[in-house]
């Protein structure tokens, strides 16, 4: 048998000669706005930290006040010893930001989808999944052992032909009917666009289906108070389960659930991701829980003004005032994995961070920049970035020009 260091090679390998390959960068600096590599400093377009909280003084103090009280380790599970009060303050925070009855929180965003779904559905149930949805979704699905159907981006014809071929399965007999559960994103992570959120819930409760919605790139950047897109579109009482991360606009590290307190109560008895693994650090809860205060605070509200008034900016100068996309993700495309690679290293030479992203990420010859803007960007930082840009992908960006 060869040896698992000589397997790895090839297949490492393979990776490379497809320009796929990935490496860490060691980053020198706290993550902001600026960020140091190597002795150099850059301008950071590549965060998903949309408005600048993960170094805020009020999250370092609430960290620090935390980590004196309660220590740095939780100790254990929840279920065990490690449910501590900054634990369940998140939770309340949590509940009361996305005006739902209950919260719970989870080591990370990726655990919150597969502890979540997993728990709810089994294999005579459908889970139907968005094609872009996020990997946590794609993997907690595929976990669950539930039947799969994946309708096309956004989509409502393809959602509603799999909902009827769903309610073909329906027998008369309640106790065998098959649970169906749809899952989207509010704001897609690589795309940057949105979900037709009123048509899918119309579309759910025509054909009796669940719906799941992930707002991670939405919560803290859109809605009254900062609580997300399904709060905009004032849908709040219509989606069963709401999830979302605290590693982004909230700055700090971990995932959640929301919803009623009988979905909470069952996820803490069945969301295995919950119960066999050590609580999240008292200091990152409470941090998140400093970063709630700030979104729904009169100083939230500024940061969201400004984080919108950077976003057009860049949208027109990239001329794309009119793109649905309104979120604070702007995908430049390129198209092949290299030539992506490629803008990105020509990008760095101008001291301009913005990542690659390759398959598997996203599909395959879909290679992007991935452009993100934060509220802690200046209007000098802009200017920085739009002229990096036109030197180094006016084609990509102006393909009509
Ligand atoms: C980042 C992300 C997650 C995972 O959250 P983590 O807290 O980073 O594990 C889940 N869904 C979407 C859409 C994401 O972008």
């Amino acid at each position: 048998m060869i040896s698992l260091d000589e397997d790895l090679s090839a297949r490492l390998g393979e990776i490379r000669e497809k320009g796929l390959y990935r490496e860490l960068r060691r980053i020198d600096s706290a993550q902001c706005s600026r960020i140091e590599i190597g002795g150099e400093t850059f301008l950071n377009f590549s965060s998903n930290d949309y408005l600048g909280l993960a170094s805020h003084p009020a999250l370092k103090e609430a960290t620090i006040r935390a980590l004196e009280k309660f220590g740095a380790g939780s100790g254990a599970s929840r279920l065990i010893c490690g449910s501590l009060s900054p634990h369940h303050k998140l939770e309340e925070a949590l509940a009361d930001l996305k005006k739902t009855e209950a919260a719970v929180s989870f080591s990370s965003g990726y655990a919150a989808a597969l502890g979540t779904i997993c728990a709810l559905m089994g294999k005579d149930d459908v889970i139907i999944l968005d094609k872009l949805v996020h990997a946590s979704i794609v993997d907690a699905a595929k976990l669950s052992g539930a039947k799969l159907r994946i309708f096309s981006h956004n989509d409502l014809d393809g959602l509603v032909s799999i909902l009827r071929w769903a309610n073909g399965k329906i027998s008369t007999e309640v106790s065998q009917r098959p649970r169906i559960l749809i899952v989207t994103e509010s704001v897609f992570s690589m795309d940057g666009d949105v979900a037709p959120l009123k048509e899918i819930v119309a579309l759910k409760n025509k054909f009796g289906a669940w719906l799941m919605v992930d707002e991670a790139h939405a919560t803290g950047v859109f809605g009254k108070n900062g609580a997300g897109l399904i709060s905009q579109e004032n849908l709040g009482g219509q989606i069963e389960i709401q999830m979302g991360t605290l590693g982004k606009a909230l700055g700090s590290a971990g995932g959640f659930v929301c919803g009623s307190r009988m979905l909470v109560d069952f996820l803490v008895n069945k969301a295995r991701s919950f119960i066999f693994s050590t609580a999240p650090v008292p200091a990152s809860s409470a941090a998140a829980r400093a970063a709630i205060e700030i979104v729904q605070s009169g100083m939230g509200k500024k940061l969201r003004d400004d984080l919108h008034e950077r976003i057009r900016d860049v949208l027109s100068f990239l001329r794309d005032e009119n793109s649905k996309n309104k979120s604070a993700i702007i995908p430049l495309m390129v198209g092949e994995e290299n030539k992506a690679l490629e803008i990105a290293a020509a990008l760095r030479e101008k001291n301009i961070f913005i990542p690659a992203i390759r398959y598997p990420t996203v599909a395959r010859g879909a290679a992007r920049l991935r452009l993100t803007i934060s509220a802690a960007h200046s209007s000098d930082d802009l200017t920085q970035l739009k002229t990096a840009l036109r030197e180094t992908m006016e084609k990509e960006i102006f393909p009509h020009a």
